[in-house]
């Protein structure tokens, strides 16, 4: 960091997502210090997420470092630390470096972009059985789980276990639910097609189920009604009107508008519903007295800005502000604003409101076919494909994952290529956007090297005992909800037997509510599918 002459203006930016990404950039080019404070390495496109979890991306494509993006400027330093809290009076962020070693951030100028996480509606428990898509490693869980599944399949040698397997059901129908959808739908009808020998890819079902009248709501009746029939063109079932009450690891349990319950059986449960701030908006609600909406969005004032402290600016998905919607673009213009006013007042000149311009919204549907709307503009169809390919491949980050994404698109799409889809029964990620009560059970330690972690040797050898502790419910958590029922894919050993998968996933459900063990231990002798239930329902 340059720091010749006078201090300089310390700008300290949380999140180097959609919000604080360009934000960084545009002061990285301009007389101010800039700290990058993100938990994860990367800048994440989520919006090609699906395709990391439908095999056609790999997952560096949509995900650059956040170092590497902004190596040209000097006055830019990285920081991978987990933000923890404020102190708005003494203008200091507080932080974690892997759970045991605090970092402190000063600054002149704070812009907080955390964006937001996954939301079960006081469901917590469904994130064992059905993962949403939040990052890179939720991607590549999924990618494990719809291949798995298929390959599940393939060994089943009962007709009504393949089925089950060869289910897909996808919770809501907005673009995530939708896209995703309609990629599964794609590649099991074409990609898969003559790989497997026991049954036929192209019989799998995919259902997007949704409590509300139509998909992709937000895009108006006409646009939502195209994007139906592409999605039945395509296979995919839709059943709007249809609420989630229950997820377990067999499938979901369903009441229509009139209260008639049904259930559908599927081994894999996608949840593509519901978004939750960033805790770091209630962070900085509490500390400047602002208030949170029902989705804990921070109310922020016209500028961006907090009140009483007009240097604190939160923007992106966590900020609340003339009900603009969750969008990127609103993140990165709201970042850039926080930028520009920061600019503008070192110039001694006055802040202005944020005024957002839309630029309209896209979701694909399925291979060359997508919805468009632009102001008044409305496509479909292959017309509005190429819109929706050229305003994805404009918005990713570097020249070379634009052009290699097109060579993925080409020989995903015209071609039937599906090359990005290794996987391991024992795989799990260490950043899924699981409910915090859920997070300790499944996720692996954060770094090989973390000091803080006692004799990881041992702790491993008890938890694949499977004597019920909470590690052994850990390892039975990720064997649940993995379709592809090898048992404890997550846990520190993982050795919890294949076969067992999902009675030990049980385990980690009541593990995961507060009576942790019993079910991991009874779980992880659980054989076959019929016990597994009978545990489940136990649990
Ligand atoms: C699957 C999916 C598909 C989408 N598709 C579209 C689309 O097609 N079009 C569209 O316009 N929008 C889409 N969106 C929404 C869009 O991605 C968001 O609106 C946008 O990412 C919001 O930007 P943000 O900066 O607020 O948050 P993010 O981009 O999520 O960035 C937040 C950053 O903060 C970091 N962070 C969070 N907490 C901490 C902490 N405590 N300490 C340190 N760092 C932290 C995170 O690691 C992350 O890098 C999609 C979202 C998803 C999940």
């Amino acid at each position: 960091m340059s720091r010749d002459g006078p201090a300089r203006h310390r700008v300290v930016i949380v999140g180097g997502g959609f919000g604080g990404l360009p934000a960084t950039r545009l002061l990285a080019r301009k007389a101010v210090d800039v700290t990058l404070v993100d938990r994860r390495n990367h800048h994440l496109f989520q919006p090609l997420l699906y395709q990391v979890a439908t095999g056609m991306l790999p997952a560096g494509q949509i995900a650059p470092p956040l170092r590497h993006v902004v190596r040209k400027h000097d006055n830019v330093r990285v920081e991978l630390a987990e933000v923890t809290g404020f102190d708005l009076d003494q203008r200091i962020v507080h932080a974690m470096v892997l759970e045991h070693e605090e970092r402190h951030y000063p600054y002149d100028s704070l812009i907080v972009a955390a964006g937001v996480g996954q939301s079960y509606f006081g469901h917590d428990q469904f994130a064992l059985y059905a993962p949403g898509m939040k990052t890179i490693d939720d991607a590549l869980e999924l990618r494990r789980r719809i291949f798995g599944a298929f390959e599940m399949a393939e060994m089943a040698d009962d007709p009504d276990e393949k089925r089950l397997f060869l289910t897909f059901a996808i919770v809501g129908a907005g673009p995530t639910g939708v896209e995703l959808a309609g990629q599964i739908r794609d590649l099991a009808a074409r990609s898969l097609r003559r790989e497997f020998r026991t049954f036929d890819p192209s019989s799998a079902r995919v259902i997007v189920l949704d409590g509300g009248k139509e998909p992709l709501a937000t895009f108006g009746d006409r646009l939502a009604a195209k994007a139906a029939k592409e999605l039945e063109h395509l296979g995919a079932e839709l059943r709007m009107g249809a609420r989630v009450v229950g997820v377990d690891a067999f499938g979901v349990d369903l009441l229509d508008g009139a209260g008639t319950a049904s259930r559908l059986d599927a081994r894999t449960v996608i949840w593509a519903a519901g978004v939750e701030a960033s805790p770091l908006a209630t962070a900085l609600a509490k500390a400047s007295g602002a208030t949170t909406d029902h989705a804990g969005r921070i109310e922020v004032l016209p500028d961006l800005t907090l009140r009483g402290h007009p240097e604190v600016f939160a923007v992106g998905d966590m900020a609340s502000v003339n009900n603009l919607p969750g969008v990127a673009e609103v993140a990165m213009q709201g970042g850039l604003h926080a930028a520009n006013t920061i600019l503008r007042r070192l110039k001694g000149e006055p802040a202005l409101p944020f005024k957002y311009r839309d630029l309209g919204s896209a979701a694909a549907i399925g291979r060359f076919r997508a919805i468009v709307s632009v102001r008044r503009l409305r496509l479909s169809g292959f017309p509005g494909w190429v819109v929706w390919a050229f305003v994805h491949l404009g918005f990713l980050t570097g020249f070379g994952n634009r052009l290699t994404t097109l060579l993925k698109w080409t020989r995903s799409f015209v071609g039937r290529g599906r090359p990005e889809r290794e996987f391991s029964v024992r795989h799990t990620g260490g950043d899924l956007s699981l409910p915090e009560a859920v997070i300790s059970l499944v996720e692996p330690n954060p770094l090989p090297a973390y000091p803080g972690l006692a004799d990881p040797i041992g702790a491993s050898a008890d938890a694949s005992g499977a004597t019920g502790t909470a590690a052994t419910g850990a390892a039975g958590v990720s064997g649940a909800t993995g379709t592809t029922g090898a048992g404890g894919a997550a846990g520190p050993t993982g050795a919890t037997g294949t076969g067992g998968g999902t009675g030990a996933g049980s385990g980690g459900a009541t593990g995961a509510t507060g009576a942790t063990g019993a079910g991991g231990a009874s779980g992880a002798t659980a054989p076959g599918a019929a016990g597994d239930r009978a545990t489940q329902n136990g649990g």
